[in-house]
């Protein structure tokens, strides 16, 4: 099984984790900019976690076999504080950076008139950008949020087929299969959706424009989740083919709208490598 997560915060996890992730086939990521947990004060505390994003923790990927892009955004958990806004104003040189592969993760967290004008404006930046877009959806109101979310996308003029509406479930999918966007599931270990949820949508609406992920981050949380929800889709009766379609040839093809996607094979390196002068080593051997 060749795994392609589109959406795991790899920041927050361990080597163990890249270890276990290669060992079930993952082979390719992508790590969404978003809110730490603990607020931010100021711009820079974003700028250095982007640049992260964008060396560091790709250097760190490689060191397990892994290809790791990002995306790059203004989270909504923290757009409503003004001393993030300036933000966005950073934002159009990272878009600019290999190894971004989408705006996101932008969307709703409590739907206030804040979001609304960081959503409107980061739906502009993609679209200047020509990058496709990561949208959250928010753990309360759901359906609410689900529905401004694609009203936003359908006034912003971006094709719908470069969209992801992330979170969904049983009572979203339907509003975001309906509006041509591609579907974003995130697979957790006691909230939101499982393996078995997941398998009966897949039988339901198909596996066109269907993207699952483990949404792996410093709370509860699977980085394995990917491969357990294709072997749930196995056990189901889902051929192979199905398998490898909803977990590499999708998100494949969605990201690859960026034109940036590389999956070539990696040699894995002596873990001797350096970034910055710096490895993943601590000590001598
Ligand atoms: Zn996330």
């Amino acid at each position: 099984m060749r795994i392609f997560d589109p959406h795991i915060h790899m920041t927050s996890r361990t080597t163990d984790d890249y270890e276990a992730m290669y060992a079930a086939g993952v082979r390719a990521l992508v790590e969404p900019a978003f809110w730490l947990g603990q607020p931010r004060t100021s711009v820079g505390s974003f700028t250095d976690y982007f640049d992260g994003l964008v060396g560091w923790e790709p250097f760190r990927a490689g060191q397990f076999g892994i290809r790791h892009h990002c995306t790059i955004a203004l989270n909504p958990k923290e757009a409503g504080d003004p001393r993030c806004r300036g933000v966005l104003d950073v934002l159009p040189r990272y878009l600019a950076k290999d190894g971004v592969v989408a705006v996101g993760e932008i969307g709703y967290d409590a739907m206030t008139p804040e979001e609304d004008s960081a959503f409107a404006a980061q739906l502009r930046l993609a679209v200047e950008h020509d990058l496709p877009v990561l949208v959250h959806t928010p753990h309360r109101d759901k359906a609410l949020g689900t529905r401004r979310s694609l009203e936003m996308v359908a006034e912003s003029g971006i094709p719908p087929g470069r969209v992801v509406i992330d979170h969904l479930n049983e009572v979203t999918v339907g509003l975001v299969r309906d509006s041509g966007c591609w579907m974003g599931f995130s697979i957790y270990p006691d909230t939101k959706m499982d393996e078995e949820r997941m398998v009966r949508l897949l039988g339901e609406y198909g596996t066109d424009r269907m993207l699952v992920n483990s949404a792996a981050d410093w709370g509860r949380s699977d980085p394995l989740k990917t491969a357990s929800t294709g072997a749930a889709m196995l056990a189901a009766g889902f051929t192979e083919d199905d398998v490898d379609k909803v977990l590499w040839r999708n998100p494949v093809a969605f990201y690859g709208q960026s034109g940036r996607l590389d999956l070539g094979g990696i040699d894995i390196a002596e873990p001797t490598a350096t970034y910055a002068g710096n490895s993943v080593l601590r000590g001598e051997r």
